[in-house]
């Protein structure tokens, strides 16, 4: 039988407390950051859509982090926007952190662009099933992962 939520939130059957693969059907690693690591979303229907995943330990929400936690998470999640935005270039940036089917801290970095599917309303509509799909294959990962990586060494302006 599946963990109930309070056995979830407590890090029963986290799918995010084991290192994750370089590659799977879900996402795609980009680098490994101070306190998370950065994946891309292998639905690519917002080009760049990226994971940050806090990855020291189990926590479900920002208000279990410690100062220094936090500190480094909020560095990590700003690098990773301004990579993430010099790599595609989006019209605008959806920052999202929600937990409700993984309970597990992270955030979902949406580029925005004025011809994407949802364009001026949230990216979540009312059920995963309703999103729009783009799968990208591990090369087209591969290339964008660079971009962003090439951003996250460069000098900050
Ligand atoms: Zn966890």
């Amino acid at each position: 039988m599946a963990a109930d939520w309070a056995d979830r939130v407590a890090g029963a059957d986290c799918p995010f407390d084991h290192d994750l693969p370089d590659c799977d059907d879900e996402r795609y690693r980009v680098r490994k950051l101070t306190a998370s690591t950065l994946y891309l979303d292998r639905n690519q229907a917002y080009r760049g859509h990226g994971v940050l995943i806090f990855d020291r330990r189990h926590a479900t929400r920002i208000d279990e982090l410690s100062d220094e936690e936090w500190q480094a998470c909020a560095d990590d999640l700003r690098q990773a926007c301004r990579a993430i935005v010099a790599a595609v270039e989006p019209d605008h940036l959806n920052v999202e952190s929600l937990g409700n089917l993984v309970p597990h801290l992270h955030w979902h970095i949406f580029p925005r662009f004025r011809d994407d599917p949802r364009w001026g309303k949230a990216v979540w509509t009312t059920d995963v099933a309703d999103m729009p799909v783009a799968i990208a294959t591990p090369d087209e990962c591969a290339e964008l992962a660079a971009r962003i990586n090439a951003a996250l060494d460069a000098p900050a302006a």
